[in-house]
């Protein structure tokens, strides 16, 4: 009998990583892509791991979540990495590439490993027998997608067109906002951004001259009328914001003791409210003007963006709802989702998805338990299956890899700490965590000697004085 055997559809950055982890594993892989006979509203090649648009993967700055994101990626093994370091092209503490050689990397590794074979052609539908890694990503194909939604229900396939931004809660002016829900109905769970008149009216003027993002033409008049992005209600009249996510009405501002002129809520995104969500506010700005503008709101002055807002189509499933630890579907435990579909948002999250999933595969049809292959939960990507597998189904959102994702440190409210200290923290208690259950997994190691030592020289700079990180 030969080595067992695991099936992955889609070559995409997950796709890829699952196929190398299985096969790094020990088992024989089909990896299924459907490209170049078969393209996507966003891919443009036929080659492994296109990057569909911005070719960043992301900060190296060594105490940011992409920074320990990539190391454990590295430590597990990654074939994109060391793709995406050996295409590096000048861009900062950005690790940016050049996108054709990044993918012909990723292409001869994979052509280098005799146990993976890639299968060209499309996947309608997941086989009943065998383990399967489904990788198809944010534009996975419709005739998969309608599968998949047959498997899980109506509600729990996500196409979704529009999403808002997210903000640091550190980063408000917790004294130009207040605690409060609509018409005082149970409990103050969200925060109140108030704008005066004339507040409001500049706001509504820039947004309607700001730089907005060229969309692909498949994202053209495809907006959905209940979640239009807010330069296009902006469009549609001056008041119409105050009528939709800016309306003031059952809200009492304290400082005035009046009904704001319009307001902006923020709703909790994690449960150790440490983000907030601008309910609502979907746009499709650049990155740039968006933080023009929504810093123009008093309470949001300085704020942080850990995510900007964004359109375009996205399938992906309620995990909570649907997967467990190991991103595996729930009852039918030879089904592994990998990458965008699970929920994950980004490049190198989508590719460390792949790697568990592609873990958990080879384990699964080696008759070996699936479930050591998730890391603990205070490493990153622990942190993103937690998110995935434990959030509440009711308002789940794609995510990207950040530090308000990770579990409170202990003693942080009793002892106020910067910024700095914190995340070293974070990071320190993150890679202790990593190392000790990486032996466990039965892979060897791969080599991460290039990032600690850029994060050990960043802190002798700190600790000399000579640089505030
Ligand atoms: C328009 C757009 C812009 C984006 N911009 C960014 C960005 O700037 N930065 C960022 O980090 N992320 C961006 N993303 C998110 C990005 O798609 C993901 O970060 C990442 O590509 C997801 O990886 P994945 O492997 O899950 O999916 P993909 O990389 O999309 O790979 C999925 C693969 O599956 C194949 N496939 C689909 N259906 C089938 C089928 N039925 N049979 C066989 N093969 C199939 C596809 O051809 C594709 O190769 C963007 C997404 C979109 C749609």
């Amino acid at each position: 009998m030969g080595a067992p055997e695991v099936q992955v559809i889609g070559a995409g950055l997950a796709g890829c990583e699952a196929a190398w982890a299985a096969a790094r594993m020990g088992a024989r892989v089909v990896l299924h892509e459907m490209r170049p006979a078969e393209g996507t509203e966003a891919h443009r090649t036929g080659d492994p791991a296109e990057l569909v648009c911005s070719n960043s993967l992301k900060s190296l700055e060594p105490l940011s979540a992409p920074w320990l994101l990539k190391r454990e990626l590295l430590r597990l093994g990654s074939v994109t990495l060391p793709a995406a370091f050996a295409a590096r092209v000048p861009a900062g503490v950005n690790l940016s590439v050049d996108r054709a050689a990044f993918s012909a990397g990723v292409a001869r590794a994979l052509a280098s490993e005799a146990r993976i074979e890639m299968r060209r052609g499309r996947v309608d539908a997941v086989p009943g027998s065998g383990v399967w890694v489904v990788a198809t990503g944010p534009l996975t194909a419709p005739a998969l997608a309608a599968d998949l939604q047959r498997r899980l229900g109506a509600d729990h396939l996500y196409f979704y067109d529009a999403i808002a931004p997210i903000v640091a809660a550190e980063s408000l002016d917790l004294g130009a906002c207040f605690a409060a829900n609509r018409w005082g109905r149970g409990g103050d769970d969200y925060l109140n951004c108030p704008l005066d008149k004339a507040g409001y009216e500049a706001f509504v003027a820039a947004l309607l001259e700001a730089e907005r993002h060229e969309p692909h033409a498949f994202e053209k008049g495809r907006f959905f009328e209940g979640c239009l992005p807010i330069e296009e209600l902006a469009r549609r009249g001056p008041d119409t914001l105050r009528y939709g996510p800016m309306k003031p009405v059952g809200l009492v501002d304290p400082a005035t003791g009046r009904r704001p002129y319009a307001c902006v809520q923020l709703r909790r995104e994690n449960a150790a409210g440490s983000l907030y969500n601008l309910v609502g506010f979907q746009t499709h700005l650049r990155w740039g003007e968006q933080a023009r503008l929504l810093r123009m709101i008093p309470a949001l002055r300085a704020a942080e963006f850990a995510r900007y807002g964004s359109l375009h189509r996205n399938t992906y499933v309620n995990a909570p709802a649907h997967l467990e630890a190991g991103t595996r579907l729930r009852g039918d435990g030879r089904v592994f989702l990998a990458g965008q579909i699970t929920g994950v948002e980004g490049y190198v999250e989508s590719a460390g998805s792949g790697i568990l999933a592609g873990l958990g595969a080879a384990r699964a049809a080696l008759g070996l338990d699936p479930g050591p292959a998730v890391p603990p939960r205070e490493t990153m990507l622990g942190s993103l299956v937690h998110y995935l597998t434990a959030s509440d189904p009711r308002h789940f959102q794609p995510v990207n890899a950040m530090w308000g994702l990770v579990p409170p440190l202990e003693g942080a409210e009793s002892a106020p700490e910067s910024k700095y200290a914190r995340f070293l923290r974070y990071r320190e208690r993150a890679v202790g965590a990593f190392e000790a259950w990486l032996p466990g997994l039965g892979i060897e190691p791969g080599d991460a000697s290039g990032l600690d030592a850029q994060a050990e020289a960043a802190a002798a700079e700190a600790r000399a004085g000579k640089a505030a990180p």
